[in-house]
């Protein structure tokens, strides 16, 4: 999708803080961080939205939630504790339309959400 921004962000057209990168997978810290930890887990492959995921991004949507877990782990919060989000759709607050994971943590995040 040549006018994502995450799309943009994997291939190096806007820059971002990087922290993880593979062929299926790149992480980076968020822009306007929510907490003291808040990075996005991406697909490189462009799939705007959750509501548009089929089976076949299982896998994928499933390492995306690994890779969260890895690099809130390696940040030191696998005792203490993180969030992963993803926002689906008007409703939910998304704002970019390629599928992101939010992985927070550091503080005590509130629950239910707002
Ligand atoms: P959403 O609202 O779609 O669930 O999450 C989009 C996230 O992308 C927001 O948390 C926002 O701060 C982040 N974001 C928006 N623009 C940029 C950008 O240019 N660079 C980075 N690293 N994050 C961004
Ligand atoms: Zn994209």
């Amino acid at each position: 999708m040549s006018d994502c921004l995450f799309c943009k962000i994997r291939d190096g057209q806007i820059p971002a803080a990087v922290t993880y990168r593979d062929h299926e997978v790149i992480a980076f810290n968020d822009i306007t961080p929510k907490a003291p930890f808040h990075q996005l887990v991406v697909p490189t492959q462009h799939i705007a939205s959750l509501a548009e995921a089929k089976l076949d991004h299982a896998a994928l949507l499933g390492k995306l939630m690994v890779v969260a877990s890895e690099l809130a782990s390696a940040a030191g919060y696998r005792e203490r504790g993180f969030r992963v989000v993803m926002n689906a759709g008007p409703d939910a607050g998304q704002s970019v339309g390629h599928v992101h994971l939010h992985v927070l943590a550091g503080r005590e995040l509130g629950w239910p959400p707002g």
